[in-house]
């Protein structure tokens, strides 16, 4: 009988404990993950207006639910926790789906500038993230710039712009909420240093944009023309026909004079932040135009736009793991169909699955298809795994080594704890923003 670890209780990892527990009958699966509370990015990285997103937290519950999958919270792996090696002495195999937990840096002067944030920030502290920054997003802020045009960019645009009365009914921390409803941000910028063709998000939250009540989306035609594909979407593929068909459209609108603006802006790179009174005050964008290759090329014109609220939302990055192999280039561990390989070189028992393997890109279901491939690897190997001195029980020893696991109950309590903080502020569910406030909730239930 196999005891696997699975370090990370994302959509990967939980994927990942799924697709065990369907193809082997006995397998036995602990997930572990260094916060009291499961889920990863369903939790802390979709947005919390986007409640069918966050509805597959069901789904993901019920693999944590199963009999042979047990969760394991507020379990660190590596420096500071459990190390790594101390973990393959414990399990068969471990399985790391430990994400992108980073961001991409820009690279240009001013980056760190007050004021300027990445987008990872921005979305730790309304998802409640215990690590996220105390807030200071806001005050003093009425033009906000977001850099880059993914998913990202568009979920921080779309919650800068909403209103209380939309926000409200979601899951947000009250603090994060008592924010946004003070916001006096009326112009997001959201800029693309690539077309409106070559955008990287999908059509369907783009919609979402010009929906908003009391925001007008102000597009600028002969900016949107500077797109080859533009005058005749037609030849592009779908899924950018679409994007190209929906700005074009927003162009085409006359504005109603609602109080906020969303503007979205193409073909500009970012070249320097800079400051005003020792803030940002504003962003230095290089005009671009179109390489012919699907890249850009400097046109050496330069454009100013005046912001007091920088958001960087230019990709995720993974981050090396104490004792694997780590690609620079790429933020990934290298791996054969999920095997991590040092130096070229298979090693039987040690696996990943999801960004860590393949780089922060998809959505959330390819990750389903990701956790099988690993799966389908480790299943292979299990003549080589299987060995005699895993123990019984490895909480004992992860006990020893200096865990103090939040096991299902524990988070349950969580969820209690949650559920009453919402009755109590008159909202529903409203989620505990910090690691004293989650561990007190959890430890009251007595759960180990
Ligand atoms: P992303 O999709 O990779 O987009 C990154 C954006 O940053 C791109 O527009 C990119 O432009 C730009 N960029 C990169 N480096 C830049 C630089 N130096 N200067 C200016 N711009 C730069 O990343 P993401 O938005 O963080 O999303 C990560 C993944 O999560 C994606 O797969 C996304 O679909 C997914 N996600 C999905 C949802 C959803 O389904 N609702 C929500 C959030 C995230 P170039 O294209 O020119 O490189």
């Amino acid at each position: 009988m196999l005891r696997v670890a699975v370090v990370g209780s994302g959509p990967s990892g939980c994927y990942t404990a799924q697709s065990l527990v369907q193809q082997d009958s006995e397998v036995r699966v602990d997930v572990l993950d260094r916060l009291p509370c499961p889920y990863g990015l369903v939790r802390y990285g979709v947005a919390p207006d986007h409640e069918k997103i966050k509805s597959l937290q069901g789904t993901l519950r019920a693999v944590l639910e199963h009999d042979r999958v047990r969760f394991l919270g507020g379990v660190q792996v590596g420096p500071g926790g459990v190390p790594a090696a101390r973990l393959r002495e414990l399990y068969h195999a471990v399985v790391y789906c430990v994400g992108a937990a980073t961001d991409r840096h820009l690279g240009i002067p001013g980056e760190d500038l007050p004021g300027s944030w990445s987008a990872t920030e921005f979305v730790s502290w309304y998802s409640a993230h215990p690590d996220a920054a105390g807030g200071g997003f806001l005050p003093g802020a009425r033009s906000a710039v977001v850099i880059g045009v993914g998913n990202v960019a568009v979920d921080v645009t779309r919650i800068l712009a909403r209103g209380v009365t939309e926000l409200a009914p979601t899951d947000m921390p009250q603090a994060a909420l008592t924010a946004l409803a003070a916001s006096g941000v009326t112009d997001i910028h959201m800029v693309g240093r690539r077309g409106p063709s070559q955008a990287r998000f999908t059509t369907k939250e783009l919609r979402e944009l010009g929906a908003l009540p009391d925001t007008d989306v102000v597009l600028d035609p002969a900016e949107l023309a500077l797109d080859p594909g533009y005058g005749d979407p037609s030849a592009l593929p779908a899924a950018q026909r679409r994007n190209v068909e929906v700005l074009r459209a927003w162009a085409e609108r006359a504005p109603r004079g609602a109080p906020r603006r969303i503007r979205p802006r193409f073909f500009l790179r970012p070249v320097e932040l800079l400051a005003e009174r020792g803030r940002v005050g504003a962003v230095r964008f290089e005009r671009t135009a179109p390489d012919g290759r699907g890249g850009v090329r400097g046109t050496g014109r330069y454009e100013d736009i005046g912001a007091q609220l920088v958001l960087r939302s230019v990709g995720y990055r993974g981050v090396p793991l104490e004792g694997l192999p780590f690609d620079a280039d790429s933020g990934t561990v290298p791996h054969l169909a999920g095997r991590v390989l040092r130096e070229g070189v298979v090693t039987p028992g040690e696996y990943v699955a999801g960004w860590i393997k393949r780089g922060p890109t998809g959505v959330i279901g390819t990750n389903r298809p990701c956790a099988k491939e690993t799966v389908l690897s480790l299943l292979e190997d299990a003549p080589v795994l299987e060995r005699q001195d895993v123990p019984e029980d490895p909480l004992t020893a992860l006990r020893a080594a200096g865990a103090e696991p939040v096991g299902w109950p524990g988070w349950q309590a969580i969820e209690r704890a949650e559920a009453d903080l919402g009755a109590s502020l008159g909202r529903s569910v409203v989620k505990l923003p910090d690691w004293e406030s989650l561990l007190a909730a959890a430890r009251a239930a007595g759960s180990w």
